[in-house]
């Protein structure tokens, strides 16, 4: 029996978009074991994963060589027996466990200098000429140059009814409650936050159509300040943010009747648990990184500036997400909570 050990990227989205490879892993070897290294505050989506065996989490963080750590990986992972590394960042620190681990067969794209560390190196697009992430991943199974399948499987997640209901209860929510979940957060900054008081209205107006919905906003402590404003304006809804797990929220998404959510890594797990949102973009590019999923809808205005790209708006008005209004939200949203 084969082992892979996929070193797994830092971001939620990211690791996400990693689940096409896995899937065409395993359609191409059905007994191959694959295994992840993954930073620990990813590790919960790639162990939802049904083609993943286990996840070691790692303190390893982006822009640290943190040499020794990564040694002490190497020597544990040794032991393991891999006959294969998929390495998906492309820095060269990401590279050197699997190579210091003497695993045989190391494959990645090209970047910072890793040639030693590689032995099966795919040539690297420009970012502007990649295809969506998911695809880009998928083809580290392959021959470099190979074309993958048309069709690819679109990420998705397991879910557990009893684990979810038990999540839901931990945090007082009956059963058969409908919920509606906001994602107002974007670690990325504020050129990707749809404004609160958008949000705000949007509750309101929600308020007014499901008085039976309960709402609630989802995200990292970072994002409570955005969540602490709509829930002044709009105080029935219940701010969660910096009070969930990633495992909590992932459970608390996969219980919402429908979601509403920024460019980030919510987002991505949201369409990956197939829930019907609105995803919202500003400065961002949803061709490249758009939700997964045909249970969403994207909200984007395509303005002669975006996608900008940027983490705050150069022109100084944010039109591309100030003009997105929540009435337009709501339509949207009305839209897939009827959706048969
Ligand atoms: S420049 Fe345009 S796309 Fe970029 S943040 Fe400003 S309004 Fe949005």
């Amino acid at each position: 029996m084969k082992k892979a050990l996929v070193i797994a990227p830092d971001r939620i989205s990211d690791a996400l978009m990693a689940q096409p490879l896995l899937a065409l892993l395993k359609a191409r070897h059905p007994r191959l074991v694959i295994d992840a290294l993954a930073p620990k505050w990813v590790g919960p989506v790639l162990a939802r994963m049904p083609e993943m065996g286990r996840v070691f989490p790692s303190d390893l963080t982006h822009g640290k060589l943190q040499l020794s750590a990564r040694f002490m990986f190497a020597q544990q992972l040794k032991n393991e027996g891999y006959d294969m590394a998929y390495v998906l960042p492309d820095t060269l620190k990401s590279a050197l466990i699997p190579w210091l681990a003497g695993i045989p067969l190391r494959v990645g794209y090209r970047g910072e200098s890793r040639f030693g560390m590689l032995n099966v190196s795919h040539a690297n697009p420009p970012r502007n000429g990649r295809p969506v992430m998911a695809e880009h991943y998928a083809r580290l199974a392959l021959r470099p140059g190979a074309k993958p399948p048309a069709e690819l499987s679109e990420p998705r997640l397991r879910t557990d009814p009893t684990r979810i209901a038990a999540t839901a209860e931990r945090f007082g929510i009956p059963p058969q409650t409908r919920l509606i979940a906001f994602c107002p957060g974007a670690g990325f900054g504020p050129a990707r936050r749809w404004p609160a008081a958008h949000f705000a209205k949007l509750a309101q107006m929600l308020r007014r159509s499901y008085p039976y919905a309960q709402m609630i906003t989802l995200g990292a402590a970072a994002d409570a300040d955005a969540a602490a404003e709509i829930a002044r304006e709009a105080p029935f809804v219940r701010n969660l943010c910096g009070q969930t797990s990633l495992d909590d929220a992932i459970d608390l998404l996969a219980l919402s009747e429908a979601a509403v959510c920024n460019d980030t890594g919510l987002m991505h797990v949201a369409a990956a648990l197939n829930r019907p949102q609105v995803a919202v973009f500003g400065s961002s590019d949803p061709r490249q990184t758009p939700p997964l999923s045909q249970a969403a809808s994207i909200m984007w205005l395509q303005l002669e500036c975006s996608p900008c790209l940027k983490h705050e708006c150069p022109l100084g008005h944010l039109r591309c997400l100030k003009d997105i209004e929540p009435e337009m939200v709501f339509v949207e949203l009305r839209k897939l909570l009827h959706r048969p």
